[in-house]
């Protein structure tokens, strides 16, 4: 399909150049707006380049957060020393997705906004109610592997693709946005939907509204933070699931003698529409002690309203051992391996 294509000179012209238009998009990276442009999935008349607007700094606020901008690729976020040292779940997380190349080109806003890899989304030929609404969900009696077991719909069972995005939700990140009306800010774990009725609409971000930023908000603990991924591939595949997580141990210990948890994050990937923040395994860790039986029953806890398909039912275990093996890691490099020696993981 033939479009114009417009090298934005500054934001508020960017603004104004898409939501003038009901089928016009911005061009980041290209990576994923790209593909789906030649795939057919995406048909804008226009495409706006946001890539040279002056987006691409990472920087300290006064109050300790730190600053992403939009077009800051994924390689130099990645790499970022604030960053590595700070919050080394999101660099591991940025780590673990696509290629190098992919990472030199991707952007953070893009890699929030990229689109779910369902391969009934991606093939025009079959019905989809996020590409077409209305049409229908082919995958709910397809093939089924790589989607949701949370917070799906009767509608569409897709999930969220992106690493970082799991670990910006477990720091509490925060997304800024400017649109025609000015400037907002969303919080990163409100950004994404749930498909509801609706699943053509991926977040709460409405035709014509530009990321400019996204905080990470100083968190004393977010040095212990780590991302763990399993996939089919060692590298170059999208996440079966993932889990991000940050562990901040007392010095209390239980009538076992046994390390108790201060604060936790978690959140999950590869299991529902949006990056997926597990409160009801925080709620249920925090206070409690940092024991190999105590990982696994706060994953069970948070994976109570799971829902599995035919091609699925995995995630459950990998989920459960995965969270586990993490949480006792960042245990262990905060403690010793002592405290949890002998409770290994379920099968
Ligand atoms: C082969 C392959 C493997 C991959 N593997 C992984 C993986 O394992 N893990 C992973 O997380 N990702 C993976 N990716 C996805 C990759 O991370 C994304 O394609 C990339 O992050 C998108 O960023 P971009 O800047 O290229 O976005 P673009 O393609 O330019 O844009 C994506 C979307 O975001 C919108 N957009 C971009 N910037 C803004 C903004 N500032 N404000 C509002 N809207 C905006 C665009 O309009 C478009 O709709 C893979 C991609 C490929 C092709
Ligand atoms: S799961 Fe969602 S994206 Fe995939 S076919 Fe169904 S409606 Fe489309």
């Amino acid at each position: 399909m033939p479009f114009e294509y417009l090298r934005a000179e500054d934001v508020a012209g960017a603004v104004a150049a898409v939501t003038e238009q009901p089928n016009a998009v911005y061009l980041a990276g290209g990576t994923n707006l790209v593909d789906h442009m030649k795939l057919g999935v995406a048909t804008p008349n226009l495409v706006v380049d946001i890539s040279h607007l002056p987006l691409d700094q990472i920087v300290e606020l006064p109050d300790a957060t730190v600053r992403i901008g939009a077009t800051v690729r994924n390689s130099d976020l990645a790499a970022h020393l604030l960053i590595r040292q700070r919050y080394p779940v999101l660099s591991q997380a940025l780590l673990a997705g696509a290629s190098g190349q992919l990472r030199n080109l991707a952007t953070t806003a893009g890699n929030l906004l990229q689109r779910t890899r369902c391969v009934y989304f991606q093939d025009v030929s079959m019905p989809c109610n996020k590409r077409d609404p209305g049409s229908g969900c082919t995958a709910r009696e397809g093939y089924t592997r790589y989607h949701a077991i949370l917070g799906a719909s009767a509608g569409c069972v897709a999930v969220h693709p992106s690493d970082m995005a799991v670990a910006m939700a477990a720091l509490d990140a925060s997304v800024v946005v400017t649109g025609r009306t000015g400037e907002r800010r969303i919080r990163l774990n409100d950004l994404h939907r749930l498909p509801g009725d609706t699943p053509h609409r991926d977040t709460v971000l409405t035709h014509g509204e530009l990321i400019t930023a996204v905080d990470l908000p100083q968190l004393s603990f977010s040095q212990h933070s780590a991302y763990r991924k399993v996939r089919d591939r060692a590298s170059y595949a999208f996440a079966l699931i993932s889990v991000a997580a940050a562990l901040d141990l007392s010095d209390r210990r239980d009538a076992a003698g046994r390390p108790t948890i201060r604060e936790v994050r978690i959140a999950f990937g590869g299991v529902a529409h949006k990056p997926w923040r597990a409160t009801a395994a925080e709620n249920f860790l925090r206070g409690a002690a940092a024991s190999m039986e105590n990982f696994h029953k706060a994953a069970e806890v948070e994976l109570a309203q799971a829902e599995v398909f035919n091609d699925n039912a995995f995630k459950i275990t990998m989920i459960r051992n995965t969270v586990a093996s993490l949480l006792a890691d960042l245990t262990r490099r905060q403690v010793g391996a002592g405290d949890l020696a002998g409770q290994e993981p379920k099968p």
